[in-house]
């Protein structure tokens, strides 16, 4: 069985405009190395689920990406960060929402599909939990970057809440236009076995209200993965959550015959008419990737078997 795996780090109007060299060469070389880690895993005969959790907390460890450090921050001036993991060979999943304290929130989501009888936990008691399982703790300050508060200062002047790459952009020297910009964090893999696993891991919103849980950790929104299809999202989290963009993508394909493109299709105008904006990453159980947006852009990069990985940033096929 070939193996395929695929990374986002949020969608949005991305314009080669508005992105310096230097920022752009950022990303893409963040981009190239955690595929590539993935990659390693997966051809190293690794489990799809070991391959997208690596991968995403390298993502989480990049302060360039909202997502563990380098997280935005809520109205409050706090951090409350989601995180889910999806086993589609066995369709478990685990989860915390609104984490502030444990380094890595995809390690928490893996520990609650491995150790508890539950899917997902939120809050301090997610927090709790993690501490119980050993995996690393930080100060309150850890996940902040000055950028990140720049752009809460941003958003409390304009008083509104504002996607990652929104609040970047009103700083100016950022990709990613101001009325459209998404952060979140994903991994979609096909292992050797012909298993599919999904990641997804975000901040969530500048200026959030405390409390605000997106589609991120919820499995059958942001998150899921089953023995057909593995799916990541990056948006307007309340859309995502309302199209359950996930399952919806599964259920097309089961129920309806649809290939994953023409499934990803659907989903993406579904996305449109409520009013939605961002992008999936998604590989089903051949290997074929699908990397959809309705934004101008989504950094992403996919690779299938050995062969070299793809990086991609705007929608023109030139850059691909
Ligand atoms: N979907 C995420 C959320 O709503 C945000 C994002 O992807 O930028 O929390």
């Amino acid at each position: 069985m070939k193996t395929a795996i695929a990374i986002h780090g949020g969608a949005g109007t991305i314009t080669r405009s508005a992105l310096s060299p230097e920022k752009e060469q950022q990303y893409r070389q963040a981009l190239q190395e955690i595929i590539t880690a993935g990659q390693d895993i997966l051809t190293a005969g690794g489990s799809a689920t070991d391959a997208v959790t690596e991968a995403v907390r390298l993502l989480e460890e990049c302060p360039l990406f909202n997502a563990g450090k380098g997280s935005v921050f809520t109205h409050q001036g706090t951090h409350e960060l989601d995180a889910c993991l999806m086993d589609g060979r066995t369709r478990q999943a685990g989860a915390v929402a609104a984490v502030s304290r444990v380094r890595n929130p995809v390690l928490a989501a893996k520990a609650v599909l491995e150790h508890s009888p539950h899917v997902l936990l939120a809050g301090p008691g997610a927090d709790d939990f993690a501490a119980a399982q050993g995996l690393e703790m930080v100060s309150k300050d850890f996940y902040s970057t000055a950028e990140r508060f720049a752009q809460l200062q941003q958003a409390l002047q304009s008083d509104g809440i504002l996607l990652d790459h929104d609040a970047a952009a009103l700083q100016g020297g950022d990709p990613i236009d101001p009325k459209s910009k998404f952060g979140t964090v994903g991994a979609v893999a096909l292992d050797a076995a012909g298993n599919l696993a999904s990641a997804t891991s975000t901040g969530g919103l500048t200026n959030k209200r405390a409390g605000r849980i997106g589609d991120t950790p919820l499995p059958g929104a942001g998150c899921y993965a089953d023995q057909q299809v593995a799916v990541s999202c990056t948006g307007t989290g309340e859309v995502f959550i309302l199209a359950q963009a996930g399952y919806d993508i599964s259920a097309q394909i089961r129920y309806a015959g649809r290939s994953l493109d023409s499934a990803c299709e659907h989903l993406m105008r579904t996305i449109g008419q409520l009013d939605g904006e961002g992008g999936l990453i998604a590989v089903d159980a051949s290997g074929h990737i699908a990397l959809p947006f309705n934004s101008e852009g989504m950094y992403r990069a996919s690779a299938q078997g050995e062969n070299p990985p793809q990086v991609a940033i705007y929608r023109q096929l030139s850059d691909i």
